[in-house]
């Protein structure tokens, strides 16, 4: 296949969270945290496919999580970390990538800049790894300090120590070679395996953000720096008129009706308003830019691939959609005994919580085109949160 894999390491256990989800699971501003880290890597151009390495006992956690996404298939990991990359590496090993970003999926807040730097590290050297310079003064722990806590031994020069985070960058061949003959020893990261076997590895800058989330401090703390981000709004309008048919499609719901709203596409007024707004909040220009209504291949298209193309986009821009809000205007069908299944139509394609996804019907009192019933009109406003 040639081109970059990235291996998104989701099989630990978890124990020191206590819970009964282990954290990868865990919602992180209304995000299962592995989702996240998934989407970082599916929303980087340099990188071609994403697969997740999973737990034994987390295919139903994982479904979940990942739903929708355009992932490779999960590969079930082993007892330790190093075992799980391997069977990661192996599972790829006929494929033949030319590079590999393994990722922790605990590390949901990864940024677009620092696998941009990673990636772009391997074109001149084996191996690369994100990382931050220590800048806290360090000290070994001693013995026992009177009355409780403890003593200090000694301090530790901390001139030229960085703290290495993920992703961690390789040449595909031989971070496979080094794995494989390695493989049953416990290093705690990729690098050292790649070191160990005698290839240089890079550090490259990091992203202090770019947290572990290991405790529920950590959680709480990736949710504030989430809810720190900037916020951007858009918005998006439509109309499409009605012409001969038996049913109308709004929200990817087919809704029995008299006649049909006609447009190149399936006409989706709804999912065409939410894209505009999607793509408006992150200023990447409207549907008809990314889908022109003269290309053939979105004849008749279900409006969702345009709403999921539009997800994708704020993702690259390091967006996170808070929520999104639409308003369908017309005197018939009416919206409000397909609300609910729209609303988890909705929520499903984009990867958010349903509570996140608001829809609701209003009639122009059969005032101008939608009161005569000549269409259908839409309007919607998309709320997005960039990483700051
Ligand atoms: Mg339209």
């Amino acid at each position: 296949m040639g081109g970059c894999l990235s291996l998104v390491v989701a099989a630990g256990r978890g124990e020191r969270f206590g819970g009964q989800v282990p954290k990868q699971y865990r919602l992180l501003a209304g995000q299962p945290v592995l989702r996240r880290s998934l989407a970082a890597f599916l929303g980087h151009e340099g990188v071609d496919l994403v697969r997740a390495v999973i737990g034994a006992d987390h295919r139903k956690l994982y479904d979940e999580a990942a739903a929708d996404l355009p992932l490779l298939e999960p590969v079930v990991g082993g007892a330790t970390r190093q075992e799980s990359v391997l069977l990661g590496l192996e599972s790829v090993a006929d494929a033949e990538p030319d590079f590999v970003l393994i990722h922790d999926a605990a590390r949901p807040l990864v940024d677009r800049a620092t696998i941009t730097r990673t990636l772009g590290a391997l074109q001149r050297v084996p191996g690369a790894v994100a990382a931050v310079p220590v800048s806290d003064t360090l000290k070994r722990a001693g013995p026992e300090a009177p009355g409780g806590g403890t003593m200090i031994a000694a301090t530790v020069l901390r001139d030229g120590l960085w703290r290495a985070q993920t992703p961690q960058g390789f040449r595909f061949p031989d971070i496979l070679a080094a794995h494989r003959r390695f493989a049953g020893a416990d290093f705690t990261d990729d690098a050292a395996v790649f070191e160990r076997a005698g290839f240089a590895v890079a550090l490259v800058p990091g992203y202090e953000e770019n947290i572990k989330v290991t405790t529920e401090d950590d959680l709480s703390r990736a949710e504030r720096i989430i809810v720190q981000g900037e916020v951007r709004t858009g918005f998006g309008f439509d109309v499409h008129r009605f012409g001969a048919g038996d049913r109308v499609m709004l929200c990817g719901v087919a809704i029995p009706f008299g006649r049909a709203l006609e447009g190149h596409s399936d006409a989706d007024v709804g999912l065409h308003a939410l894209t505009d707004a999607l793509l408006g909040a992150v200023g990447a220009g409207d549907i008809g830019a990314h889908f022109s209504p003269d290309d053939p291949r979105w004849r008749d298209a279900p409006s969702e691939m345009f709403l999921r193309e539009a997800a994708t986009r704020v993702a690259r821009a390091g967006g996170t959609v808070t929520n999104v809000d639409l308003t369908l205007i017309c005197e018939r069908p009416r919206i409000a005994e397909h609300r609910d299944a729209m609303v988890a139509n909705v929520a499903r394609i984009l990867g958010i919580a349903p509570d996140r996804v608001s829809i609701k019907g209003t009639t122009t009192e059969r005032l101008g085109f939608t009161g005569r019933e000549e269409g259908i009109a839409a309007q919607a406003v998309a709320t997005v949160r960039i990483a700051v």
